[in-house]
């Protein structure tokens, strides 16, 4: 072989002893791949799958609740600019009312003006015309008057009477061009009014538009903000189905033979069951009970649970109220939470533990708490299971050992 030939095989070299190495490492992950598949069933690893798929509903959810709030932020605005829209188009509306006022009303001082401009050139030439006519007339009844009068004091007379006339004549003049330049004068400050109007309709339909587009830019991001909610909806949805399938899974083995837990050990937080209502139940719960015999030394089996007696058993909360979330509820023993939230109490420990009802004078032994049908039960503590199985009032049920004397109970399941 020479250099040539080793230089063009080397890659092929590579890539074969690289499939070569990754193979069993596909086979293995595909293998671990799905812990709840029915071959490769396992039942901590799938109950870790359900967690992490539990993990990414919740993420998704959380997620669409804050586009959900940004759509409802956005939607706000929108609203606002939109009122912004309709109050500016209002002012746009009011000014252009405005505006055709002013115009009626400079038309109207329009004719006015015109209609004074022709009283004046008429009553211009009426005192033209009757000046001259009077001067003629003066002029030649004076002469006349004063060839052949003998009393001096009518031509006065008469002269006087044309000055009055001229001067009559000229306060009507007067009058009309005072009149006219009056109008003249309104006309102008309307003008100038309505330019000031004009002005302010371009400024507010300025404001519209800029109103209009920032709507668009907001109506956008709302479009992609809502696509975004139905996205992660979406996911958390389809997640949720995954999640369905196994707990389907989990629900077959918890209840199969092979699901038996009776004499397994488990860890706090693992499934041990479903919310159901069988044995003595009036609906889908979960009824959690603790019992304590101190200083006992046996191996927790049920005959010394069953023993310590129905009307002994140790009060699991603390602050037990009905209709309580069980978010805010303080189990008793360093116990967890046997189901999650949303849940709520909804039975108590003790004497008239069930409020009122069918059942309200009787002693209950335990909290009752519901989710819903179906929904998963977790160990509240790590220990053995000592029961599963048909416990009669308490249906199918679970009991742990904990050790150090404390039993935990969960009945009703499915
Ligand atoms: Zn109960």
């Amino acid at each position: 072989m020479n250099l040539d030939q080793k230089t063009k095989l080397g890659p092929l070299i590579l890539v074969g002893a690289f499939l070569v190495v990754l193979s069993p490492v596909f086979v293995f992950i595909s293998k671990a791949a799905d812990p709840c598949a029915r071959a490769t069933f396992d039942y901590k690893e799938c109950q870790a799958k359900r967690n992490a798929i539990a993990k990414e509903i919740q993420r998704n959810r959380e997620l669409a609740a804050q586009k959900k709030k940004e759509v409802e932020e956005l939607q706000k605005i929108i609203s606002q600019i939109n009122a912004d829209i309709l109050a500016t188009q209002a002012k746009i509306n009011g000014t252009q009312s405005q505006i055709d006022r002013a115009n009626s009303e400079i038309n109207n001082l329009n004719s006015q003006i015109a209609q004074k401009e022709k009283d004046l050139a008429v009553e211009q030439k009426n005192q033209n015309e009757a000046i001259r006519v009077m001067y003629e007339t003066a002029n030649k009844d004076a002469l006349e008057i004063l060839g052949g009068s003998e009393n001096l004091s009518e031509v006065v007379t008469y002269g006087t009477y044309l000055e009055a006339l001229e001067v009559k004549i000229e306060k009507t003049i007067n009058e009309i061009a005072r009149l006219k330049e009056e109008l003249e004068q309104k006309k102008d400050e309307l003008e100038k009014k309505k330019g000031e109007l004009e002005r302010l309709r371009r400024e507010l339909q300025g404001q519209s538009k800029a109103l209009q587009s920032q709507k668009e830019t907001k109506s956008a991001f709302l479009n992609n903000a809502k696509a975004a909610v139905s996205q992660y909806l979406t996911a958390a949805k389809n997640a949720e189905s995954e999640m369905a399938n196994i707990d389907e899974q989990l629900r077959r083995v918890a209840r199969g033979p092979m699901g038996n837990l009776y004499g397994k050990y488990v860890a706090t937080g693992d499934i041990i069951g479903y919310e159901g209502s069988t044995g003595n139940s009036t609906g889908p719960h979960v009824h959690l009970e603790a019992r304590q015999r101190s200083g006992y030394n046996g191996d927790g089996n049920i005959d010394d649970f069953i023993a310590i007696g129905y009307g002994n058993a140790s009060n699991p909360a603390s602050n037990c109220s009905i209709g309580l979330p069980i978010s805010t509820l303080q189990l008793n023993f360093g116990l967890s939470k046997p189901l999650r939230e949303p849940a709520y109490v909804t039975a108590c420990f003790g004497w008239g533990g069930y409020g009122s009802g069918q059942w309200g004078e009787k002693f209950h032994g335990g909290v009752d708490m519901a989710a819903y049908y179906g929904a998963p039960v977790y160990a509240s503590a790590s220990g053995k299971v000592v029961f599963h199985g048909d416990l009669g009032a308490w249906g199918n049920a679970v009991v742990i050992y904990h050790g150090n004397g404390l039993w935990t109970l969960y009945g009703h399941m499915i």
